[in-house]
């Protein structure tokens, strides 16, 4: 990979010309490639290539389109290995995590936008006057300008990229500035692939600038973003502007809800790898489990048991388990949350400190267990983007309900229980895009991934997601072939 062409443009890595950027591993702060990040200028081409490419891509067929992704995806799996080392050590994930759920999920999702790129239909056609045919055209929308976050850069790029290839449209993407390596080796396996040049183009710069200005350029019909929910808003704000359509996918505080019929070890192991997962930087991850009084100190007492079987270590060992925070300034804001949690009277049951025998430079946590927070605390109410689990206890039904929709919050949720009539309960009533029952975190690539409430709203993966890369047209058509229509008359009499 070159050191200096962080930019992908129109089928080309090209030099940026924008301010300095130096990519680092948050495992150790060591850079791994420096480069000039994007300007105004390089959105400007960025645009201009995938408005050129548009018009030829939404012309092919779905057939045809589906042939390429299918491509794309069978070079992804030949290239598994070099993506899953870019993004663990881009990212600082465990290569565990990349090689088995950031990669694999990623080629699966190709293989499932390849498929579905033929399923794409309107409702079926018919006479709903009866001198009119009515018929539904799904087009693309044009050029996409897709803002991702760092958490799971290579996902996020798919996420954003291919239901709305797929589709017909064109992408700018701008994966977050810390971690753009896996975006740009996945366009460019796409283009590889067959991708005409044009259609994926991946711009590495600030949000501030890079993102800003694709999001006011009058030339980008929509903005699909994830992001915080802090800069969704300002996002959606400046969208408005030019009224583009917006996507947004923005933050969650998942709740873990523990009725006292539950299997414990299951909840236990379940509430770690939910809030441990992606070293807790992961938008559904578990972060408030609410437990049945009767169960509340067992659990308590397992889920400390199993963090301390965790394993912290370096990224590129396959036994290491959890890695390293993105940055140490990340690292400083969660250190802030846990330490002000204690201030205000909640128990570190565990964690709560940087781990001993880990690179100075790096940005690693320690699996962090917390109870006795107060609801209304900042802790239970905020995002902390951290390994903290809080555990709060709850005494009825009702209560765990409430307490699970009580923040600004509605993502995802997780409830536990042997009782069908509980977990259905908590399916109907928590407000979130996805709730789990018996379990917490995993995905697929058929069904849809969005949030309720302040997480923003619209979906990622699935079918469901070209309803927001697609636009309905209706055709109507005249069936009779009669000058003088009896509707006209409503207008102006001739007769
Ligand atoms: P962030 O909001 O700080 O940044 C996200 C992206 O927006 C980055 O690419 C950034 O450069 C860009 N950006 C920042 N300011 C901008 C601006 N003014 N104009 C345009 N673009 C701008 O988020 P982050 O710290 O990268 O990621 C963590 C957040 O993402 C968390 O809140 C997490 O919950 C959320 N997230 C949500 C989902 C989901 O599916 N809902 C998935 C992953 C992450």
């Amino acid at each position: 990979m070159s050191s200096q062409e962080l930019q992908f443009i129109g089928g080309a890595r090209r030099a940026g010309s924008g301010a300095p950027l130096v990519i680092t591993e948050p495992a150790t702060g060591e850079r791994i490639v420096a480069g000039a990040g994007a300007d105004g200028s390089d959105v400007d081409a960025a645009i201009s290539a995938a408005r050129e490419a548009f018009p030829g891509w939404a012309g092919t067929t779905p057939g045809e389109r589906s042939a390429v992704m299918h491509r794309w995806a069978l070079l992804l799996g030949e290239r598994a290995e070099e993506l899953a080392a870019v993004e663990s050590r881009n990212a600082g994930k465990p290569i565990r995590l990349a090689r088995e759920f950031d990669v694999p999920g990623t080629i699966d999702n190709t293989a499932f936008f390849a498929g579905a790129a033929r399923n794409l239909e309107g409702r079926a056609a018919a006479e709903y006057s009866a001198d009119h045919t009515s018929a539904i055209r799904r087009e693309p929308i044009g050029v996409i300008g897709s803002i991702a976050p760092w958490n799971y850069p290579l996902q996020m790029a798919a996420w954003k990229i291919l239901p709305a290839v797929a589709a017909g449209n064109t992408v700018v993407l701008k994966p977050s500035e810390l971690t753009p390596l896996s975006s740009l080796l996945f366009a460019e396996a796409a283009t590889e692939a067959g991708v005409p040049a044009g259609v994926i183009n991946v711009l590495t710069g600030t949000g501030p600038v890079a993102g800003a200005a694709l999001v006011e350029h009058p030339e980008v019909a929509m903005v699909s973003f994830t992001g915080s929910t802090a800069v969704g808003r300002q996002i959606a704000a400046t969208a408005a502007g030019s009224v583009k359509r917006v996507h947004l996918e923005l933050g969650g505080k998942a709740p873990f809800v523990v009725f006292d019929d539950a299997d414990p070890e299951a909840a236990a192991r379940g509430a770690v790898a939910g809030s441990l997962i992606n070293v807790g930087q992961d938008c559904t991850a578990a972060t408030r489990a609410y437990v049945q009084r009767p169960l509340f100190d067992e659990f308590v007492s397992r889920v400390a048991d199993l963090m301390d079987q965790v394993r912290i270590g370096p990224v590129q060992d396959p036994e290491t388990d959890l890695g390293a925070l993105i940055t140490r300034a990340h690292r400083d804001k969660v250190i802030g949350m846990v330490s002000r949690a204690r201030d205000r009277g909640a128990k570190v049951v565990r964690g709560g400190r940087i781990p001993s025998n880990t690179p100075a430079g790096g940005a690693y946590f320690e699996p962090t267990l917390i109870t006795g927070a107060a609801q209304n605390s900042e802790i239970v109410q905020q995002e902390v983007f951290g390994p903290v689990l809080v555990v709060l206890p709850f005494d009825t039904d009702d209560e765990a309900i409430a307490l699970a929709n009580d923040t600004v919050y509605g993502l995802a949720a997780s409830a536990w229980s042997t009782s069908v009539f509980r977990t259905q309960r908590a399916a109907r009533e928590i407000r979130a895009g996805c709730v789990w029952l018996n379990d917490h975190i995993p995905i697929v690539s058929e069904m849809p991934h969005g949030g309720f409430k302040s997480s923003g709203f619209g979906k990622d993966m699935s079918a469901y997601s070209f309803e927001e890369y697609t636009a309905a047209k209706h055709v109507m058509s005249d069936i009779t072939a009669v000058a003088h229509k009896p509707w006209h008359d409503t207008v102006f009499r001739t007769r």
